[in-house]
């Protein structure tokens, strides 16, 4: 590729997610010949899922990455270009937008649809960065296994820390999780099974301290209790904190509306950001929801959107 596409293309999607990629297969069997910036984790969060049991049509449940496979197969044969790495930069200040890729390149779209998703929340303790990959993570899918036989503690209370926990008792001997309130912010249905679990038990009320070491790997963890400030350090050989997200809004953050915590902000029922011809799809514009299906289905409006503005300024 050339380092200016000197063609203005019609769409460029900036993320693979599951908001990407749908987006990808609507433009792409509207003849739009999407190009599809793949970003800094291709597939995006489902990549590092493990069951997905609630998207329809998967009665037997599918893996994040087999469902990322296929909606990127599908995106392939309507005829959307993949292109591997991430954009640095963009430039919204004009028509026809121009995006800057990671090697250099540059390419200048008419619309321009950003499903770029959003990251784990880490607590922002030195101890937990100085541990992370030696014990420390935020995907249990993905380092799991490593903890066999092994006691682990989960930080969050939401649906995350739930499915991370009950994951984690298929190779842990003991899950704790720790939660800064009396009460999951979960589902009653994910909070009821962590509950159930013999495998699991509950530190509430409490804040992790400090994640405790021995230079080489995680020994220990340090509680605080939120209501008497009291200390407590227990050992244990993994942490695992699961407690959100932070948009991956960066790259558009001084060009389009984005709200108090970084999500980009659109219309009311359409995918349109403060910027005519550039839309938001997924978890990068969803604080509510961020579930796969209703990234998908943003990712459709997004790409209808697109199409819409396209025939309107031809
Ligand atoms: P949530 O924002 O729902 O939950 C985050 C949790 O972490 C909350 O309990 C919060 O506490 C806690 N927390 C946040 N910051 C800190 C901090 N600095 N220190 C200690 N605790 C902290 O995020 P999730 O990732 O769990 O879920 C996001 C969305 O995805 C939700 O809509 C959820 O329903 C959905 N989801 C659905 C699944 C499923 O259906 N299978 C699986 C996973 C996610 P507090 O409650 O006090 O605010």
């Amino acid at each position: 590729m050339e380092s200016v596409i000197r063609d203005v293309v019609d769409v460029v999607i900036i993320g693979t997610g599951p908001a990407g990629l749908t987006a990808a297969i609507y433009t792409g069997r509207a003849n739009l010949n999407p190009l599809v910036v793949d970003g800094d984790q291709p597939g995006g969060q489902l990549m590092i899922t493990s069951e997905i049991e609630n998207y329809p049509g998967f009665p037997e449940g599918i893996k994040g990455p087999e469902m990322m496979a296929r909606f990127r197969e599908q995106a392939a044969r309507f005829g959307a270009t993949f292109i591997h790495g991430s954009a640095v930069e963009v430039d919204l200040s004009r028509s026809p937008f121009c995006i800057y890729l990671e090697d250099g390149k540059e390419i200048l779209t008419w619309t321009l649809i950003i499903a770029t998703g959003a990251n784990a929340k880490w607590l922002g303790l030195p101890s937990e960065e100085k541990y992370r990959g030696r014990g420390v993570s935020a995907c249990a899918t993905c380092d799991g296994f490593f903890f066999k036989d092994r006691h682990v503690y989960v930080v969050g209370g939401g649906d995350t820390a739930m499915e991370e926990a009950l994951f984690l008792t298929r190779f842990a001997s003991k899950v704790t999780v720790v939660h800064r309130r009396d009460e999951f912010r979960a589902s009653r249905i994910m909070s009821l099974r962590v509950e159930k679990n013999p495998k699991i038990n509950l530190e509430l009320g409490q804040v992790v301290d400090e994640i405790l070491g021995d230079e080489q790997k995680v020994t220990g963890i340090r509680l605080k209790s939120v209501k008497t400030g009291e200390l407590a350090e227990y050992p244990c050989e993994g942490v695992f904190v699961a407690i959100g997200h932070i948009p991956n809004s960066k790259i558009v953050e001084r060009q389009l509306d984005i709200d108090e915590y970084g999500y980009i902000e659109t219309a009311k029922n359409s995918a349109e950001t403060s910027v005519q011809g550039v839309f938001a799809c997924g978890d990068v514009q969803d604080y509510t929801y961020r579930q796969a299906i209703t990234a998908a289905g943003s990712g459709c409006m997004a790409a209808l959107d697109a199409e819409r503005y396209l025939e309107s300024i031809r």
